[in-house]
């Protein structure tokens, strides 16, 4: 043992008081620590308290410091580091976490100070956890940051030497308490590994914080295609948390937050969990459904249920706390006079919770997740809240061809799987869905003992056609004619298939460059490529068939409620009166006056649909007779059959091209 530890093991055996022998056990809990801690703790806190503030604090020029650290892990050792910066004059109360009973006092610290000693509060929130008498005196406020890749490389350096990994400067360790890095940094460690297992402790604490029922490491941002304006946003608030690293911006520039919407399975929690890996912070998954569901039904019972989530995500802040099925929060304006009594605390209490967290420096990131957007009540989206509702819907042809490639790792890699991508992208098939696909193919794989193949997939994709040929031809000359009509009114399409998905015998995904705010020639184009179906058949076979009416989302249901909204909800008809909302127009049909001028605007439609059809039947019939034989078609090689078509599209109806949002026109 050295002399070093001798000293301090005699100062114990030798204690007259018990404040002599707190000390000396301080003393020797400093000493046994491993290397890294020191090393660390001397880092971070020459970092957080300059030269000056030094020469202050040990003249006794400044009678009371609050030292602001990243987690309740840092307050001894910081404390500790302090006082011996400091030296007798200092008068440290260190805090890991807020005192049983609240009783936030100090006996001693009155005395203390009129000693004349300086009065050092250390804690991860100042605020919750010091004397309130020296956070009151506190002239000078300090935070301690948590350690960048640059500083670990030093504490990895000077704790245990070696070569250190190039990759090292990528590592993200703002996420790890004061306890896991210095256990991870052991002094009998080499760098290579140190390294590596910092890395893997990073990336599970970013992805295994709640349920996660697929074991993958998470897909990076970057590639995430799929998510489109979800995906762009994202990255932002990746650079944007980097430059507030770097000092560059503060944390009231950043956008804290966000609302996804969209269908389950479309990806929103792993979303939240990339941008967490992203950014280097954990993030917390919770459900306010669930946090319902799962408490007594008290409202101290929600409420408290609230509060831990958000208590949670503050402890490990900057974070990133994902509420799932938030439009389970009660609107207060449609709850009903009575039920609002009871509801108001609790929405009280989530938007006071809710503005604190996002407030506070180096504070957490909300985002929302609903899948009923059209209920989520205004407040929640102001600006210093959620501010933004982002959509999240199916993959395209692209998106799920990478999300299978996600999920097969590296199985198949030889396998061109663009067609199975196309015929997902048909049925409208979410990421989950995409994921047990995958996670079936394997298991037969697995069961027929051998590698997986190409049609392992297919048998969970492929579904058997059981119609006619004459059938067929009705079905692919139904959906050329979404096709073409959409096309000549300036919708893009994605791709157009007549397999058999999903219980449904086709479908084409069109969708109309619109801006946020949709004119009436577009909606009314939008409507044509719904009918584009129904007018081809009778074109090309004489008659319709039932194919296009029938189903509240058939597309004569569709088309007449867009109409009927265009009518009596958004100023785009004959009147300007506001009489619905656009998905409640269709009720006033039975309106005669009503009904007769949609059914007008209805045949119009119809007429120039079949116009335009009958001007490009060339290329209508070219598009019918690619499907029959390949089944789908991507909205390239459609564009390309047509040109070859001789029938050179002209006198196409001009849509004015604007960039921003798509309205989907898929029709099945
Ligand atoms: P949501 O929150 O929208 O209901 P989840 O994020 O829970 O959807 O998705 C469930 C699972 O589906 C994920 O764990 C993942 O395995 C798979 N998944 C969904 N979207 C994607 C995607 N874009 N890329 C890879 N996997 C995905």
């Amino acid at each position: 043992m050295s002399d070093d530890y001798q000293d301090t093991i005699d100062m114990i055996l030798e204690a007259a008081t018990f404040g002599e022998l707190n000390t000396a056990m301080k003393d020797l809990h400093m000493k046994t620590r491993p290397l890294s801690a020191a090393v660390l703790v001397d880092l971070v806190v020459a970092r957080a308290i300059g030269e000056e503030l030094r020469d202050q604090l040990r003249r006794g020029g400044t009678k009371a410091l609050v030292v602001e650290v990243p987690d309740g892990g840092w307050a001894e050792p910081i404390g500790d580091a302090i006082k011996s910066l400091i030296g007798d004059l200092a008068y440290v109360i260190a805090r890991s976490s807020i005192p049983r009973g609240n009783d936030l006092n100090d006996g001693m610290l009155p005395k203390k100070l009129r000693e004349g000693r300086v009065a050092v509060g250390v804690a991860a929130q100042p605020d919750r956890t010091l004397p309130p008498l020296l956070l009151s005196l506190a002239e000078v406020r300090v935070a301690v940051v948590a350690p960048d890749a640059e500083m670990i490389i030093e504490v990895i350096r000077k704790s245990q030497g070696g070569r250190i990994p190039k990759e090292a400067s990528t590592l993200m360790p703002e996420m790890l308490s004061f306890d896991e890095i210095t256990a991870l940094i052991d002094r009998n460690g080499n760098a290579v590994e140190t390294v590596r297992r910092i890395r893997a402790a990073i990336e599970r604490k970013t992805g295994t914080n709640g349920s996660r029922n697929d074991s993958r490491p998470l897909p990076r941002l970057e590639d995430a295609i799929e998510y489109g304006d979800a995906r762009t946003w994202a990255l932002s608030l990746r650079d944007d948390i980097a430059d507030m690293r770097k000092g560059l911006i503060g944390w009231e520039d950043i956008d804290r937050g966000c609302v996804l919407h969209g269908p389950p399975g479309t990806g929103k929690t792993l979303l939240a969990r990339m941008l967490g890996e992203a950014c280097g912070v954990p993030v917390v998954v919770s459900s306010i459904a669930e946090l319902f569901a799962n408490s007594s039904g008290y409202l101290n019972d929600v409420i408290k249920a609230l509060r831990k989530t958000f208590d949670e995500a503050r402890a490990k802040a900057p974070s990133i706390l994902f509420l799932d099925e938030i439009n389970a929060l009660p609107n207060i304006d449609t709850v009903g006079d009575r039920n609002k009594d009871y509801w108001a605390p609790v929405i009280f209490d989530f938007y006071t919770l809710l503005d604190g967290a996002m407030s506070v420096r180096d504070g957490v990131i909300v985002i929302g997740a609903t899948n009923r957007i059209e209920d989520i009540h205004p407040a929640l989206l102001r600006p210093g809240r959620l501010e933004r509702a982002i959509h999240v819907g199916a993959p395209d042809a692209a998106g799920v061809e990478r999300i299978m490639r996600h999920h097969l790792g590296g199985d198949l890699a030889d396998g061109d799987l663009e067609n199975l991508a196309i015929q997902n992208v048909a049925r409208g098939a979410t990421g989950a869905v995409v994921m047990e696909q995958v996670r079936a193919a394997r298991r037969l794989a697995r069961r027929a003992g051998r590698p997986m193949v190409l049609a392992d997939l297919e048998a969970q994709i492929v579904e058997e056609e059981t119609r006619t040929p004459e059938e067929l031809r009705r079905s692919a000359i139904h959906e050329s004619g979404h096709v073409i009509a959409g096309l000549a009114v300036g919708s893009t399409l994605d791709i157009v298939s007549i397999a058999m998905s999903g219980g449904n015998g086709g479908c084409a995904r069109l969708s109309m460059p619109t801006g946020t705010l949709v004119t009436r020639h577009q909606l009314e184009g939008v409507v044509m490529s719904l009918l584009g179906g129904r007018a081809a058949e009778q074109l090309l076979m004489g008659e319709p068939s039932q194919g296009a009416g029938g189903a509240t989302d058939s597309d004569l249901a569709r088309s007449t409620g867009m109409v009927a909204s265009m009518e009596a909800s958004l100023g785009l008809g004959h009147s300007l009166l506001f009489r619905a909302l656009p998905e409640d127009a269709w009720q006033l049909l039975r309106e005669p006056d009503f009904r007769r001028r949609v059914e007008k605007l209805l045949d119009e439609l119809y007429q120039r649909t079949i116009d335009i059809l009958h001007a490009r039947r060339p290329a209508l019939e070219a598009v019918v007779e690619a499907l029959l034989k390949r089944r789908f078609l991507t909205g390239e090689e459609v564009e390309s059959i047509i040109e070859s078509s001789e029938s050179v599209v002209e006198n196409r109806e001009s849509m004015p091209a604007q960039g921003g949002q798509r309205q989907p026109v898929a029709t099945g």
